[in-house]
């Protein structure tokens, strides 16, 4: 036996020649995540169904439909032959799984594709509504507002669910090329790199540490991130960089208010350096305009120009609040918000420069030499694998 779900498609019905790349994607996305148990997909008008063996958790099914960006709605659904005795079983067998209760209202919603059906939809919505009212014999009919909805779609055979939950919407994580998201411990970069997956773009994470002189807390909390994150990222690789002795060097020989920023323009080159090992297209930050001192634009100005890699700032025109609100939704907030210190807050200067100079700035990094510390970080980098069910499936150092 095999249980049913609908999947609805958003933008990727809007595809014209390549929408079958970015279909074939998505129900790669889809069976690969709810590995072990079999399953298929089969394609109709704008809809996919979703096959998957009985024995396979709600929940399981739940989690990875509510984690695949490509998907705009999905429901457990019923089906039957095209028959009206027939629907009205499916129908009861849906209402035994759903969410109704007796109080509130409903209403029912048929769709009739196939004409040769001999009742209209309003006249299959009122043999439907008989079965509900018979059930839930206080449930009001709202038209517009209803608070539970059972719907019929007429096709190749009657479909049958009840009130489809919202899919996280955006293109199949591999149709957009690759790249590495920049993971600190904070509230912003998780969200940055859960919305460029959202776009279908393939992301490695990568995280700059400052162990021992921050905690080991520390990068464990982005351990915690990266495991959240990953099942919209359909499984991520999170490297962890060892950057302690560049800080050091940067401090030491640096100038003090420009301390954050000459270590952002090390954290680029390095990343850039792994970027092109990686044979990826893009850097995501998430950084927004004016957040913190390194977030100026004539800051931005820099780091990019000390970069030759496409920079991509998802959050750039966000405000906290927003930014707060979409980490909350995802799940990462919670943990963000540990207290532990990234190494970039343990580095940075009490005044910060916030406009700083292009050239002088570029010519204060050219003095520091930091290629040194850069191929001794790199060598050092430690890579931790997280599966797209978000576990941690391999470490190595
Ligand atoms: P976040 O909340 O993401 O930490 P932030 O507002 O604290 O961001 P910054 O510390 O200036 O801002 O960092 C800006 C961006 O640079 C981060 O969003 C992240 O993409 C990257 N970044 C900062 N620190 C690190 C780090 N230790 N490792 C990897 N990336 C980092
Ligand atoms: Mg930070």
């Amino acid at each position: 036996m095999q249980k049913l779900y609908l999947i609805k498609l958003g933008e990727i019905s809007l595809k014209k020649g390549n929408r079958n790349a970015f279909e074939k994607k998505l129900k790669e996305n889809i069976k690969h995540k709810l590995k072990p148990y079999a399953s298929r997909i089969t394609t109709e008008k704008g809809r996919e169904y979703l096959y998957v063996d009985s024995d396979c958790p709600d929940e399981t099914v739940e989690k990875a439909l509510s984690t695949t960006f490509g998907i705009t709605g999905y429901a457990r659904s019923y089906i039957s032959e095209k028959d009206l005795k027939r629907i009205k079983e499916s129908a009861s067998e849906c209402l035994d799984n759903s969410a109704f209760e007796n109080k509130g209202s409903f209403r029912v919603a048929a769709k009739r594709s196939d004409k040769s059906f001999p009742l209209k939809s309003s006249e299959l919505e009122i043999e439907l509504a008989k079965v509900v009212s018979k059930r839930y014999p206080d449930l009001t009919v709202d038209l517009d507002n209803a608070d539970y909805t059972l719907s019929v779609e007429i096709r190749d055979k009657a479909y049958i669910y009840s009130n489809d939950k919202k899919g996280e919407s955006g293109l199949p994580v591999g149709t957009a090329g690759s790249g590495i998201a920049l993971l600190s411990g904070g509230i912003d970069s998780p969200v940055a790199a859960y919305m460029m997956a959202k776009r279908g773009m393939k992301l490695t994470l990568l995280h700059f540490h400052a162990y021992p002189f921050t905690s080991e807390e520390a990068l464990e909390k982005t351990k915690r991130l990266a495991a959240i994150i990953a099942p919209y990222l359909q499984g991520a690789k999170l490297y962890s960089i060892p950057f302690l002795k560049g800080q050091e060097h940067i401090k030491e020989k640096g100038i003090e208010n420009e301390a954050t920023l000459l270590f952002r323009a090390s954290m680029m080159e390095t990343t850039e350096r792994l970027l092109k090992m990686l044979n990826g297209e893009a850097i995501v930050t998430g950084e927004a305009l004016s957040q913190v001192a390194s977030q100026t634009l004539k800051s931005m100005v820099f780091t990019d120009s000390m970069c030759s890699s496409l920079i991509l700032r998802p959050l750039l025109g966000m405000d906290k609040e927003e930014i707060i609100e979409k980490a909350k939704r995802i799940g990462t907030y919670e943990v963000s918000i540990l207290p532990f210190e990234d190494c970039c807050s343990a580095f940075s200067p009490k005044h910060p420069n916030t406009h700083p100079d292009l050239e002088e700035m570029r010519e204060h990094y050219k003095k520091l030499e930091m290629d040194k510390y850069i191929d001794e970080a790199l060598e050092n980098m430690s890579v931790f694998s997280f599966d797209d069910k978000g576990r941690l499936y391999a470490e190595n150092n």
